[in-house]
């Protein structure tokens, strides 16, 4: 499949059916942090960018073998560059009854019709980790046509539009946006925008760039005392393992690990197949080149 992959384990949202509306780092950012690697065509302009007649194809031949807890429109790039977002929407409220989540930089929402495109869904989960425009030049790299202001109006103008949940992710990197400058005036502007969470994250898988240093649990847990019960720091979280049909275990790895890289127990959680196997299944994929492994942390990420 090229645009439904998955499910796969999500810190936010369970079990997770992912629909990637993007050309790998299509992307209005260039995210220090991002897993997926360097943007290779940066833009703000909204386009028809993967067939939707495709992709809705795929997501009727997945929806038949799988019950995620959620169909999350993310991917590989900034997925509120896809112009018919909306019809993707639509099709799976419309004809499967499942919830959607929307996970988007934000930075396309001063756009009245990017708004719009996405007001059926159930959540969107934006990012904004800063409110100087320095720290957010740094952080993000975005497009020359964005700025934090046209961010944070954004945000605003979804805010006011958007009747579903709204969670937004604040990206901690150490040097960047930890200071208590950084805290105190994001928080000014986020409690402007009222979001129903704040999603303290920091960088837990291989960054794109290795200038991006996650925060230790100390710091996370003394700047989410800062923004009260809003405040949540993204934990690991542990699932049962679900069963689930698969065409093989090897094709579904391997297309986990296409998206964004992977640790045995992620494997575990979304396959429901034993640890040994999966550290078994994981080594053969690697000796025969189809998988490289990194150590990130306390954990070996594989990636395809
Ligand atoms: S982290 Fe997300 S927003 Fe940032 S470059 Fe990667 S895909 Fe784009």
């Amino acid at each position: 499949m090229a645009y439904v992959f998955g499910p796969v384990p999500s810190r936010r949202l369970g079990l997770s059916l992912g629909v990637d509306l993007t050309p790998r780092k299509t992307c209005t950012y260039d995210c220090l942090y991002c897993q997926v690697g360097r943007t290779t065509q940066i833009t703000a302009e909204p386009n028809p960018l993967v067939p939707v007649k495709e992709v809705i194809h795929e997501l009727e031949q997945k929806l038949r073998h799988v019950t995620p807890d959620f169909v999350t429109i993310s991917g590989s790039g900034e997925p509120t560059l896809h112009s018919q977002i909306d019809e993707i929407i639509a099709y799976v409220k419309r004809r499967k009854k499942f919830r959607v989540a929307v996970l988007t930089n934000g930075s396309l929402f001063w756009r009245e019709e990017v708004v719009e495109r996405v007001l059926g869904a159930d959540m969107i989960m934006p990012t904004c980790s800063t409110v100087f425009e320095e720290t957010y030049k740094a952080i993000h790299r975005p497009h020359p046509g964005i700025t934090l202001d046209l961010l944070i109006s954004g945000l605003k103008s979804l805010r006011r539009a958007f009747r579903g949940q709204l969670f937004l992710e604040v990206m901690l990197l150490r040097g960047f946006n930890e200071s208590e400058r950084e805290i105190v005036a994001l928080k000014s502007v986020i409690e402007d925008i009222g979001p129903d969470r704040v999603q303290l994250n920091t960088v837990v898988r291989p960054p794109s760039d290795s200038r991006a240093l996650a925060l230790d649990r100390k710091t996370l847990e003394d700047i989410k005392k800062c923004f009260g019960a809003a405040g949540e720091i993204i934990a690991e979280r542990q699932r049962k393992p679900r069963k689930q049909r698969f065409d093989t275990l090897f094709a579904q790895i391997l297309e986990m690990a296409k998206r964004r890289p992977v640790r045995a127990a992620d494997v575990v959680n979304a396959l429901g197949v034993p640890l040994g196997q999966v550290k078994s299944l994981l080594k053969t994929l690697e000796e025969g080149g189809s998988l490289r492994s990194r150590g990130h942390g306390n954990d070996t990420y594989y990636i395809a």
